[in-house]
């Protein structure tokens, strides 16, 4: 009787965690896919160093033979050939053979490369479709995000028609203004793609973000700027810092959203 309770207890357990953990798996799935392309970038970054490294030891050994050559080549020098330039003579097909192996080494690590290149757009298509996916489901043209500037969560300046705070000139603004002490953290709403950072017109230090879902954010006016274009960000992750550069009265965050090509009011894309 107690091992029967016992049993059947186990068994409760056993069938509830399982259910949790379809759960857990599911998200557990969506988060590895973009820490996949996080890790398939660095792995291509640190591929292309170890390329260029090759590249610059094959050039050295190329220009040590081509010495080598000169000097045989020269006749009348051939009576003043130091022991060093000797040993250069000597060591040419050693050093040609040395070239092979490299460059056999180059072309492997430039083939898994390639592989590399191909897996991180699978992924991406993965992350996009599971996105489509589910916006498709839920009847929705975006995925909401979160607040950009944690605890910071007053608007100076809401989308829409409105007079210009310098130009003092009627015109429309393309997003919200969220005001925040300069060097406060910017973070990324969602995960997605750097599809720009840099300095614009305008905006001053500007980031603009391709999430998977289509929807595109801007984060403009920074004091600097820590992401780099085609960098992977996640959701959360600090982007950037508050600033005022570009046209700007004082230390914001200018923050736009722009859904099939559209900016459309950033308050109905981020959860406050
Ligand atoms: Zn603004």
């Amino acid at each position: 009787m107690k091992n029967g309770i016992k049993i059947v207890i186990a068994f409760i357990i056993l069938s509830l965690s399982f259910l949790l953990n379809e759960d857990k798996i599911y998200a557990y799935t969506e988060n590895t896919d973009v820490d996949s392309l996080i890790q398939n970038k660095e792995y291509q970054k640190d591929l292309k160093n170890k390329i260029s490294n090759l590249e610059g030891q094959i050039n050295e050994k190329r220009k040590y033979i081509e010495e080598g050559q000169s000097l045989s080549s020269d006749d009348t020098e051939v009576v003043s050939i130091s022991f060093v330039d000797q040993e250069i003579l000597a060591n040419e097909d050693k050093v040609e053979n040395e070239i092979e192996s490299i460059e056999q080494e180059k072309s492997n690590l430039e083939k898994q490369l390639e592989e590399s290149i191909i897996e991180e757009a699978y992924l991406e298509k993965t992350i996009e479709e599971n996105k489509k996916a589910y916006l498709a489901k839920n009847n929705l043209d975006f995925i909401s995000g979160i607040w950009p500037v944690p605890l910071y969560t007053d608007i100076s300046s809401p989308f829409g028609e409105r007079i210009h705070p310098i130009t003092g000139e009627k015109n429309f603004h393309r997003g919200i203004d969220i005001p925040a002490p300069q060097n406060t953290d910017i973070i990324s709403t969602d995960d997605g793609v750097v599809i720009f950072s840099g300095i614009q017109n305008g905006y001053g230090n500007v980031v603009k973000i391709k999430h998977f879902d289509g929807k595109k954010s801007v984060y403009a006016h920074n004091t600097s700027n820590l992401v780099k274009e085609g960098d992977i960000v996640k959701q959360g992750q600090v982007i950037a810092k508050v600033g005022t550069t570009g046209n700007s009265t004082g230390n914001h965050l200018h923050f736009e959203t722009i859904v099939d090509d559209e900016n459309i009011n950033p308050i109905n894309a981020v959860d406050r």
